[in-house]
This record gives C-alpha cells, structure tokens and sequence, in this order.
C-alpha cells in the first residue's frame, strides 16, 4: 500500500514508504515502550525465557514470574540440571505449562549438542523442542540481529489491519513480515510490532488517533479496523465431569499423581480422577464409587468407611475444554512412588498443581479442619 492507504504491489509497502512507516514505529516504540525486565536485554537466553512465558500471558503477568525464574534458574545450564518438578514449580499459575517442560527440554540440548551456548541462527533456533516460528525469529532478531520477522497474535493484528485483511494466511502472513522487517533494528522492529498491537492496536477499540503508522493503514482509511482479522470459527467446547479423589491419611496428608505424559495437563500432578458416566451426576454413590476406582488406580488403599467428605464442585476452563471436578474426601493410606505423593494439604505443595488441583486441596484442608 502507499500512503494514501491504497495497496501496492503484491499487497505490501512500496519502498520508499515503507522506509518512512519503520521510521515512524521505531520512533514511536523509542518514546513510549514499557519498561519490562526483558527490554534491552540481549542475552539468549533470558529473550527466550521471556518470549515463550509472552506467548498466552500479558506482559504485566509475565514480569514478577520472569524475576523469580532468572534467580531460580538463571543460565541455561542451571535449567538443564534441574529437575522437571522443580521447574513445573517455578511455572505454576502461568498455566500452558507444555511451555515449561518444552524450555527445560530446550535447555538440555543446548548444554548437550550446542556446548551450553543458545544457537545463534534463526534454523538452528528451529532445531530446538518447542520453539517455534515465533520463538525462533524472536530470539534470532532480537538477541542475535537476524533479519527474520516474529510474528505473534499482536502483529497478526496489526499486520491484518495495515493491510486490510479478513482472513491472513499464515504463509501470507509470513512472507509480509519478513518484508518489512528493518534490517537495520530487527529485534526492536519485532518488538515494536508487537508493543504496537499490545498498546495501540488493541483487539477492541484501536487507538487510531494515536498510532503512528495510521497514515498507511489500509483497514483505518476503510473503517474496517474493527473487524479485522474475522473472528476465527471457534472450536466446540467439551464438557467434563470427572470424579476426584482426595484420599488422605492419619496425618492429614493427600494422595497426587503425575498424570501421563500425554494428554490435558500432561506430567503434571493431580489428584486421582475418572470421567463420570453421562447421567450419574445426581447419583452420590456412582460419585464415590467413581472416586475410589481413581483412588485404587492411583494406588492408594482406600477405607471402606463412608466418605469423610463431598467437596462443593470446582469449576476450571481449559481453552477447550470446560471441566467439572467432583470431590470426594476419602480416608486411605499409601506410600510415595515414582509417580505419587502424599502431600500435606494445608502447606505449600512441593510439585506443581495447576489452578483447580489447588482450589481443590484448599477446600478439602478447610474442610477437614472442620471434621
Ligand atoms: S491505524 Fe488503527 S487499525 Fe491501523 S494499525 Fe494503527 S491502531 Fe491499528
């Protein structure tokens, strides 16, 4: 497109205009960017870090857990020689933790076939577990001055917008990116990209009076900012009812269960769970009974006694998924294993319990302490 907001050739900035709309952004990111921990810094591996906790978690978020994790892991060879459980810990209430077990598994190829030293090319970026497009070009532009576009959910925005487009294909996507990247300052025209759309080119209500590059947005001289990009079909949410076992012994502590690899929470502990049937949710002892098979499979030795407890339901929405856990308060006993615990329910639990888990063994410690 040129100034006047029509689209050039191919859909992209002619030259002499898109030298001026990166002078534009780059000055405007140099006025007004937030001050993160993150900006600034040049080191792989804290750009890394702080790009895969971005992805899925705004940056206000992001700060406080990014300072506790570079004090508790801070090079690349201290989160190789970690352990998983230590590391799923140190992500707990970020959630997407697939993100975590990805970085530790990262760092470990890095100490082992890269000598300890994060590759400095966009490809061998690529070769990494978990990183992709975005990580890589992330990283590659903004630590080691590669040309290579990053684009995330804020620049898919921004880019749609400047150029008026309902559906961005990722290919298209891509290809405009790297366009416009200025080779100059990539790192800083990636991140002035993304601080755009976090900032100005918000998703509701853009800040079109106050965006530097609005003299070459397609979508603003259309009045169709608004709606682009389309709204993506959404995916059908599932439902859930799962059947939860709190199983806990004289002293109080309770059974968790590294739950397989694969799968929602995949690694992570959990109390003992089983999906109920389609039309027992009314039906208390198809519940317990339910709960007790979890206990049993987990391998706890459950009491025959009645249950000690029904807990009120906890709630908890995946992105796809919305869950409803049932608990049950069981009396049981058992031993730690490779994969089991028994944890205190009224201390800080030494493995990583994602959001629900945790308002579970709340409300079961408030209930006991009732009992
Ligand atoms: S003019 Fe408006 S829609 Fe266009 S890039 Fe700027 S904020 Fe976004």
């Amino acid at each position: 497109m040129n100034r006047s907001g029509r689209p050039g050739a191919a859909g992209r900035p002619l030259p002499e205009d898109l030298a001026a709309l990166r002078r534009a952004l780059l000055g405007h990111y140099d006025r007004t960017r937030r001050d993160l921990p993150w900006r600034g810094d040049t080191d792989p591996y804290r750009i890394w870090v702080s790009e895969v906790m971005l992805q899925q978690t705004r940056a206000e978020t992001v700060t406080e857990y990014y300072r506790r994790w570079l004090e508790r892991f801070p090079d690349v060879e201290t989160l190789a020689a970690a352990d998983l459980d230590d590391v799923l810990l140190a992500w707990q209430g970020l959630g997407y933790y697939s993100r975590a077990r990805n970085l530790h598994a990262g760092a470990v190829v890095v100490r082992d076939r890269h000598a300890g030293t994060v590759p400095g090319t966009y490809e061998a970026l690529r070769e990494l577990p978990g990183v992709g497009a975005y990580t890589a070009g992330a990283v590659a532009s903004i630590a080691f001055g590669e040309a290579v576009p990053a684009v995330d959910g804020n620049v898919r925005r921004v880019l749609a917008r400047l150029f008026d487009r309902a559906a961005p294909a990722p290919k298209w996507l891509r290809e405009t990116a790297a366009a416009l990247v200025d080779a100059s300052r990539p790192g800083e025209w990636n991140q002035a990209l993304m601080e755009l759309g976090a900032t100005v080119c918000t998703p509701r209500s853009p800040g079109c009076h106050a965006c530097p590059v609005s003299a070459w947005c397609a979508a603003r001289a259309a009045g169709t900012q608004e709606e682009r990009p389309a709204p993506s079909a959404r995916r059908a949410v599932l439902r859930e009812r799962l059947a939860t076992a709190v199983v806990v012994d004289r002293d109080g502590c309770a059974l968790v269960a590294r739950r397989p690899e694969s799968g929602l929470l995949g690694g992570m502990w959990s109390f003992p769970d089983t999906p109920l049937e389609a039309g027992v949710e009314g039906d208390e002892d198809a519940l317990v009974a339910s709960a007790r098979k979890a206990a049993t499979a987990a391998g706890a030795r459950v009491s025959h006694e009645p249950p000690l407890a029904l807990l009120e339901p906890v709630r908890h929405r995946f992105t796809h998924l919305a869950a409803t856990y049932r608990p049950v308060v069981l009396a049981g006993s058992g031993a730690d294993g490779e994969n089991r615990r028994w944890v205190a329910l009224d201390a800080p639990v030494a493995v990583a319990l994602p959001v629900a888990q945790r308002k579970i063994a709340r409300a079961a410690a408030t209930v006991l302490g009732r009992l």
